[in-house]
């Protein structure tokens, strides 16, 4: 992360509700075909040249965001997924790349690295080799993915590795045997987050399988938890806040996801086509290549997201409600300085 970036931005979006972070997908497409993701079955769609992703970073530069994440889909399948991130890392943002790990070679980590990521984060959802490619469809990836987390680790000295896992009914009693391997065998970060499977059929990243989804019996989400818990407190690195995993417990005992969000205030996601939404679960509003900075405080933009936020049933993805809490809740704030704390220390 790039600390002096996240602590500069930070006080200004406070004072002005500016957004902090955003999501650039820029591709939808995949090499995996995970069960609790909507992406890869969407019809391959338009993907912006490079060039105009100078444009974003400039505009993204001049609204005074912190950090920016580059993902997909796979981005790592667009060849040019590191210079885009170069577009950004040029101008300061905090830059984080999301990727499933199987493409990332020790070539692409070290143009990576010259080109100015900070951070990466790489998904694994159970350390069993046939379970794995179950859930996302694969052919041997554990092995890979590991590799790619080992390469990571080893390669950006400066950053944080985040280990991506998503908690289902497949995987919820392997999730404290899995933080722990990633700490003490990979010496990364474990980020988890439960799968997000909203009512209905609006949203963008809709699972496919509800019967991975809560609710999930009190006493083995109890269980998990409190040994997630107390694995933090003893210092093994949990990236997520006390309070999202408190959140999540919440969600996977009752099914319940409803929140105060801030979609597309204190964030949002641009789409390979350039269009924009509130966040990555929601439709479009408009083409972020049309957009000004101003526009972004406009009364029209404010009442166009609120009311998306208003008629939406939630989520629990980790990503947007950390980046909300940073402005609300002050505990996850302390929490984020002793992780910066720690990360300087290199620990
Ligand atoms: S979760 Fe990630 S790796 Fe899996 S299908 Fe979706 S975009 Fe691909
Ligand atoms: S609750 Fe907010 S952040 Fe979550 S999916 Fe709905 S609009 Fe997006």
């Amino acid at each position: 992360m790039k600390i002096s970036r996240m602590l500069t931005s930070w006080p200004r979006s406070l004072l002005f509700k500016t957004p902090y972070t955003c999501n650039i997908k820029i591709t939808t497409r995949c090499n995996l075909q995970c069960g609790f993701c909507g992406l890869w079955s969407l019809p391959a769609g338009s993907e912006l040249p490079i060039d105009t992703y100078a444009y974003i970073a400039d505009l993204l530069d001049k609204l005074g965001l912190a950090r920016v994440v580059i993902t997909g889909g796979e981005p790592l399948l667009r060849n040019d997924a590191a210079d885009i991130l170069s577009l950004f890392s040029r101008r300061g943002f905090s830059t984080t790349l999301l990727t499933n790990g199987t493409l990332l070679t020790p070539y692409t980590m070290k143009r990576l690295v010259k080109l100015g990521l900070n951070d990466i984060g790489i998904s694994l959802d159970t350390l069993n080799t046939s379970k794995l490619d179950h859930i996302c469809h694969g052919k041997n990836i554990r092995n890979k993915i590991i590799d790619a987390i080992k390469l990571s680790v080893d390669s950006l000295t400066n950053g944080i590795v985040e280990v991506l896992t998503t908690v289902t009914s497949e995987n919820l009693m392997d999730i404290p045997d899995i933080v722990s391997f990633v700490h003490h065998k990979l010496g990364a970060w474990s980020v988890i987050n439960p799968v997000n499977i909203p009512p209905g059929d609006s949203a963008v990243l809709s699972a496919s399988k509800p019967q991975w989804a809560p609710p999930f019996p009190d006493e083995l989400v109890d269980s998990v938890y409190d040994r997630l818990i107390g694995m933090k407190r003893s210092g093994v690195r949990i990236l997520v806040s006390d309070t999202f995993l408190e959140d999540s417990r919440y969600y996977l005992k009752t099914g319940c996801f409803k929140w105060d969000c801030d979609a597309g205030e204190r964030y949002f996601t641009i789409f390979p086509d350039g269009s924009l939404a509130p966040c990555s679960d929601q439709l479009s509003i408009r083409s972020v290549l049309t957009m000004t900075p101003h526009d972004f405080r406009s009364a029209e933009y404010i009442r166009t997201v609120r009311d998306v936020q208003k008629r939406c049933g939630g989520c629990i993805f980790s990503c947007w409600r950390e980046a909300s809490y940073l402005f609300s809740r002050q505990s996850v704030w302390k929490e984020r300085l002793v992780t910066m704390n720690r990360f300087i220390r290199g620990r």
